[in-house]
């Protein structure tokens, strides 16, 4: 099966890391076409898997844009969509995993006749997108998509009660290789010295920076902590959101938690960071699509807290595989983290517990079989 992977990031959010184990089986036929250039280029190419960018010219539609600005951003899009028509035809299959690879990859199925696969990653509600961005969606999508994966049954729910078809929208979740989780223990020495993190209780916040990612409830959270619990935080602004990254420095400065927050800003060494950790945390004040760092952490066996709601709420079930807490209450938050030092609960048989379900439940082999048997579906109807 020969597919067109369109995505329009240059920088590998999660959707794209999604994306990065999903393109493996198809590398010797498939090509993925960026909107702009940047380090998930260069994760494809590391990986051996052919990919082209096929514009540098940023799209300039943000996700709460306005009908105004959708209409604009057509002189930017009209020769990409022909690029891409032009490259489609020789494919059996556009699959468009970001809004604006929906946008470009609709059209371009249209006028190509190859047919539209749309993984949706978000949780499509107006507390994530503007009234017209979701209006656009749920119009291109019931009109040209053939097949909907959405990586979440929240995502799937919100989907179909914006307006969208139930009927060709299928949850498959994030696939993992477990083994890539494995991390030697002399290493989490190692780094442990050089963050001088030996004798604290650690908990870390895996995300990009991000107001909508909570890291400053944590950042409150950790004000009621006693003193051996330092935070890492690890991820950068990856959208342009440098506003909030002041104001978390500026709030660790004024509760006196400069010597127990460390910024590492975007790593690429994520299982090593987590095995480092006593707890992960994951404190999305709006539902959260999916949450690939709730099942990361299970898989490196370290308990996790995750806000409840949206797709964390099928990761964890709380007190069995990791805690859960109402999304935006710092004060829940710090409970779990001292509950944790405390040993009020037994944190490593719920860690363990966690990595054997979420290596099984999440594994990616079993999930990519899943995805090229709906993918065949597609092709074989056509
Ligand atoms: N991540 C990373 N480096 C960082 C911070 C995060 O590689 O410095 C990864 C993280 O391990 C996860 C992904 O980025 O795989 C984020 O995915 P998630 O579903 O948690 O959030 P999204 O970015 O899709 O909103």
């Amino acid at each position: 099966m020969k597919v067109l992977f369109l995505d329009q990031s240059g920088k590998p959010g999660g959707a794209e890391l999604c994306l990065l184990d999903i393109v493996k089986p198809f590398a010797n036929t498939s090509l993925v076409g960026l909107f702009a250039d940047g380090d998930f280029r260069k994760l494809l190419e590391i990986n051996h898997i052919p990919v082209e960018v096929l514009t540098t010219q940023a799209i300039k539609v943000s996700k709460e844009s306005g009908l105004f600005s959708a209409f604009a951003s057509l002189g930017q899009i009209v020769p990409l969509i022909y690029q891409v028509v032009k490259i489609a035809r020789k494919y059996d299959l556009i699959y468009a995993n970001t809004q604006k690879a929906l946008v470009v990859g609709s059209l371009a199925s249209f006028i190509s006749g190859v047919p539209l696969v749309y993984h949706l990653h978000d949780i499509l509600s107006l507390e994530h997108f503007s009234k017209t961005n979701l209006r656009v969606a749920i119009t291109l999508i019931n009109k040209f998509a053939s097949l909907v994966i959405a990586n979440s049954q929240a995502s799937k729910t919100a989907f179909i009660q914006a307006g969208g078809k139930a009927d060709i929208t299928h949850v498959v979740y994030n696939g993992f290789a477990p083994e890539n989780y494995q991390v030697d223990e002399i290493e989490v020495i190692k780094i442990r010295e050089a963050l001088e993190i030996n004798d604290q209780f650690v908990v870390g916040h895996f995300s990009r920076l991000s107001p909508w990612k909570g890291q400053h409830i944590l950042i409150d959270a950790l004000g009621r902590c006693p003193e051996n619990v330092t935070v890492i935080l690890v991820g950068d602004a990856l959208f342009g959101e440098d506003e909030y990254v002041k104001q978390l420095h500026q709030q660790v400065k004024s509760l006196g938690l400069e010597n127990r927050v460390k910024f590492l800003g975007f790593r690429d060494d994520i299982p090593e960071l987590m095995s480092v950790c006593n707890l992960v945390a994951h404190t999305s004040i709006a539902p959260e699509p999916f949450g690939r760092v709730i099942v990361e952490a299970m898989l490196c066996a370290k308990p996790v807290v995750a806000a409840k709601a949206g797709g964390a709420v099928e990761l964890v079930e709380d007190g069995i595989n990791g805690f859960l807490v109402t999304p935006n209450n710092c004060q829940e938050l710090a409970q779990v983290i001292n509950n944790c030092i405390d040993g009020k609960v037994n944190i490593s048989e719920i860690a363990n517990h966690a990595r054997m379900n979420a290596s099984h439940r999440f594994n990616v082999d079993f999930i990519n079989y899943k995805i090229q048997d709906l993918l065949k579906s597609v092709v074989f109807k056509n």
